[in-house]
């Protein structure tokens, strides 16, 4: 008799999506080495171009992380020393760092409970004469409720820097647009657009937001060799523009699996013991992470590891509560703080198999609390 073998279901594996389209992108890696150019040449261009449409963006700007797309875009909006930006209590720390490295300060916001996006009826308080900018967060696949968001920032001229670097794919409104300023994007391996290194992207319908993006990505360099602005070195490279578009091509089809699992994660989690992530009436999920809650997380969470279920914590330490915003720690963000010591993110990625899907939703259910 075979001896019963043990389950280990991963977070994430990135080499099952790599086999799966090994061909297409072993050929745009060595299309790209044959060329022989490896900064701002033709696939950038052509990513670019292809990213834009995507987003449904006149312009797009790549950018060597999202965490640049972020800080350039700020910067390029013209946020400085002095400003102040708007940034969710709950999300993971490069979206106030952005603000940071402008010289601005962060202010945060506490979260919604049910999508722990950025609660917008908490933005007004947050505003004062020094706000310049408010950056939502589409936390975990899902938009921010964009519609009350861009009203508040209308009226009160703020500019709005979307991160949506958790979010390719998601929709607000049966749309997939840019809503705010701006939109930033990661290309960081795990995203739903993952690069193989770190990549990421600024797309936009507003012109001079680009114009000063595309110099500030690339040493501040209007013409070659001559700079008018102190800008940085922060530019996508050529191989992962060609593996981003050959990657582009899947992106749908992905998420579109992603949100199957979410819907059989959905039913075979009804009746276990804890909160299961909710889609907003108002869009669609992109599952970039399928996030339940427990009060008993970490009891959970070595539950799963001891069935050979494999989770992470998005994210353990709000931003306000870090050692790198100690001037911020005797502040409060109650839904932050809760989310932080609740939520527990299960494996999502498109090319889990049903045995898996199973196992890990057995192993949930198995839990008492
Ligand atoms: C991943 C992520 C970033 C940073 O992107 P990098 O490409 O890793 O620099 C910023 N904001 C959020 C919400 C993210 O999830």
């Amino acid at each position: 008799m075979r001896k019963h073998e043990s389950v280990f279901v991963p977070f994430l594996d990135l080499k099952r999506q790599y086999h799966s389209i090994k061909r297409e992108i072993d050929a745009a890696i060595s299309e790209v080495l044959e060329k022989g150019r490896f900064i701002l040449g033709e696939k950038v261009e052509e990513f670019e171009k292809a990213f834009a449409k995507y987003a449904k963006a006149k312009q797009c700007i790549s950018v060597g992380s999202g965490t640049e797309a972020l800080h350039i875009a700020l910067r390029a909006a013209g946020v400085g020393p002095g400003d102040e930006v708007i940034v969710p209590a709950h999300t993971f720390i490069a979206t106030a760092l952005a603000a940071s490295y402008c010289g601005a300060k962060p202010v945060f916001v506490d979260a919604r409970e049910d999508t722990y996006c950025i609660d917008p009826e908490k933005i007004e308080a947050a505003i004062t004469a020094k706000t310049k900018a408010v950056i939502p967060v589409h936390m975990y696949g899902q938009y921010a409720d964009m519609g009350p968001i861009m009203e508040i920032a209308e009226k009160r001229n703020i500019i709005v820097v979307e991160d949506a670097a958790q979010s390719h794919g998601a929709e607000y409104k049966g749309k997939r647009e840019v809503l705010g300023d701006v939109a930033c994007y990661s290309f960081y391996p795990t995203k739903n657009l993952g690069a193989y290194g770190d990549a990421g992207a600024i797309v936009t319908n507003n012109g001079e937001i680009a114009e000063n993006s595309f110099l500030l990505r690339n040493y501040g360099e209007k013409k070659k060799y001559e700079h008018i602005t102190k800008g940085f070195n922060s530019r996508l490279d050529e191989l992962q523009a060609a593996i981003l578009l050959v990657k582009l091509k899947h992106l749908d089809r992905w998420v579109e699996k992603k949100r199957q699992i979410a819907t059989e994660y959905n039913s075979a989690l009804s009746k276990a013991d804890v909160i299961m992530p909710m889609e907003a009436k108002y869009g669609k999920h992109a599952y970039y992470l399928y996030v339940i809650r427990s009060k008993q997380r970490d009891r959970l969470q070595q539950h799963l590891k001891a069935k050979g279920i494999d989770t992470l914590i998005h994210y353990p330490i709000p931003i306000h509560k870090q050692k790198a915003y100690s001037e911020y720690n005797s502040q409060r963000y109650p839904v932050a703080e809760k989310a932080a010591a609740e939520v527990l993110s299960l494996p999502m990625f498109p090319e889990l198999t049903n045995e898996e899907i199973e196992a890990v939703a057995a192993a949930v259910r198995s839990f008492k609390p």
